[in-house]
């Protein structure tokens, strides 16, 4: 598979301000791909830069095959935008949007199976600024898809969704792999990075700090699982050779990377002791706690 974005040695400066330092980024076509990062880190940087809106200072950047610095006019046709906020023609109904925009590109979609597709038929009829804010999302998306675009930008997709929106949104989002597409997709929200993409790369202080998949990330910062359980008053204490300690809620904790051999170790002397475990719990460190102990190591070392 050939990839649809190739970033090497990406800088780019705001005056003395060096925001993107030295980034290499790949992204194989169909894939989808979580960019995450704090405020001010340099993703919208460098997306921007990726999308031709922003010229680099260095390093060499293709997507789609061109430099976007000097992409011809089919190439920003191949190309499908979600921005975090977008005001559509009030008047327009949503329809009537969609059939506009496609009217722009050589090669559109069908805009009422586009409209399908993020599942506006039943509002198709409607005013765009009668659109609830989940609907006016569906809008956006509906808009960048209609081109029948190779590679789509989603920036920060469901910022500001109730969850059962986001789900929903999520769905959409998954609707757009099995048309080929590739993604790369901006978000605050771990758990919709964890959802959606197949790869995460983790950017800090214009520096990618990490990559892989939530469970290579994890294994990148050695978090730890969790053990945890609510010892009752009478049982004993647990060998120290667990290196147990009391948790936030009054509870016994065990932090390990070895699960398999921790739990059968503390079950055998459970039973051993004809002790029960109360609300014994396994937790795999979420992707929040992996992603802020990447982003937090890198600002305490980092600086401009
Ligand atoms: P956020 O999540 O807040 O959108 P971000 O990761 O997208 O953050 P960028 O917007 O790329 O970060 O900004 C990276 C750094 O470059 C920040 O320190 C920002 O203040 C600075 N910066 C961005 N655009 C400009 C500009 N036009 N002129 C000067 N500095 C800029």
């Amino acid at each position: 598979m050939s990839d649809a974005i190739e970033v090497t040695d990406l800088h780019k400066s705001y005056g003395d301000h060096h925001a993107v330092r030295g980034v290499d980024l790949h992204v194989a076509e169909g894939e989808i791909l979580a960019f995450l990062g704090p405020n001010g880190a340099g993703k919208t940087t460098t997306i921007e830069i990726l999308e031709g809106f922003r010229d680099r200072t260095s390093g060499n950047v293709r997507v789609l095959g061109e430099d976007p610095q000097d992409a011809p006019l089919p190439w920003r046709e191949r190309i499908g935008i979600v921005l975090q906020e977008s005001e559509p023609v009030p008047e327009l109904t949503a329809a009537e949007a969609v059939r506009m925009q496609a009217g722009y590109y050589q090669n559109p979609r069908d805009p009422d199976k586009t409209l399908e597709l993020v599942g506006l038929s039943d509002s198709a009829d409607h005013r765009t600024r009668k659109l609830s804010g989940g609907q006016k999302r569906r809008l956006d998306l509906a808009l960048a898809l209609v081109g029948n675009p190779s590679l789509v930008f989603l920036d920060e997709p469901t910022t500001g969704f109730d969850p059962s929106a986001r789900r929903e949104s999520w769905g959409m989002i998954e609707a757009l792999r099995h048309l080929g597409s590739t993604v790369l997709l901006t978000t605050h929200y771990m758990d919709e990075a964890e959802q959606l993409a197949d790869r995460i790369v983790v950017i800090a202080a214009g520096q990618i700090v990490a990559e892989g998949t939530a469970e290579e990330l994890a294994a990148s910062v050695n978090a730890m699982t969790r053990i945890t359980w609510q010892p009752s008053p009478d049982d004993p204490r647990p060998p120290g050779r667990f290196g147990w300690s009391p948790d936030e809620h009054g509870g016994a904790m065990i932090e390990t990377n070895d699960v398999l051999m921790t739990l059968h170790a503390l079950t055998s002397w459970a039973t051993e002791l004809a002790i029960d475990l109360p609300k014994l719990n396994v937790a795999r460190p979420s992707l929040e706690d992996v992603y802020l102990l990447l982003t937090t190591e890198t600002n305490e070392g980092g600086g401009s």
